[in-house]
């Protein structure tokens, strides 16, 4: 079974599908961090992300282990993943690490692709978001967390100008895909939002009789 994930950055996206894999015993992947992992060699090479020679390479080069770094989040970090996400060789580089690790045994992809480009044909696509004033309190209580002290003016300026870079640019936007299944958790805290998604999740496996089914 395949269920992907996407939406808009600090929409909730990470811990809804982290909990829904948990609870259906599938293997998760975050694929920001791949684009994060690229952005951060490059960074690390003295390169610009924007350098589509230089940050294919660095896509094409990526390990697994990469995506265990602890320097992957963050303002620069942010960033460099999104201009290195806008380049179309970098995308292809990591369309077939995502499309195996789902063909293994399932899992719970989230992105902003997923349903879209990478698994078209996933059981389940949810498209999570959220209004940026609540995507801003969000992001900026991560920040807080992790000892980071970002005003909330720049943490709403750094979301906007993600989000309009990835659906905007020309390779694999950030979009709903015609069959997904908008989820808005601008209300919704981490715990009902799982429930929902749960219980939406329920439905569509088991749909139970449709109107016109004769008893058994
Ligand atoms: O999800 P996260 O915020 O970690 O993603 C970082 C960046 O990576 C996004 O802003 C986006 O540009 C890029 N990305 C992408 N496609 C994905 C996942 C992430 O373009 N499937």
């Amino acid at each position: 079974m395949i269920i992907a994930i996407d939406g808009p950055a600090a929409a909730g996206k990470g811990t809804l599908a982290r909990r829904i894999a948990q609870s259906l015993g599938l293997p998760y992947l975050d694929t920001g961090l791949l684009y994060r992992a690229v952005g951060r060699r490059v960074l690390d090479a003295g390169g610009n992300p924007a350098d589509p020679i230089m940050a294919t390479k660095a896509a094409e080069d990526l390990q697994e282990e990469d995506l265990d770094r602890s320097d992957l989040r963050g303002g620069p970090a942010d960033k460099a993943a999104s201009q290195v996400a806008s380049i179309p060789g970098v995308r292809a580089a990591l369309l077939a690490f995502q499309r195996q690790f789902g063909s293994r045994n399932g899992a719970v992809l989230d992105g902003r692709d997923i349903g879209t480009i990478i698994f078209p044909h996933a059981d389940i696509k949810f498209f999570v978001t959220a209004s940026l004033e609540a995507r801003t309190i969000r992001r900026h209580a991560e920040l807080l967390a992790r000892g980071e002290t970002v005003p909330l003016d720049v943490v709403r300026a750094d979301l906007a100008a993600r989000d309009d870079a990835d659906a905007k640019r020309i390779a694999a936007p950030l979009k709903p895909a015609r069959d997904a299944v908008m989820f808005d958790t601008s209300w919704l805290d981490a715990d009902a939002a799982f429930v929902e998604a749960m219980a939406l999740i329920d439905k569509r496996l088991n749909p139970g009789p449709r109107q016109g089914d004769l008893p058994a």
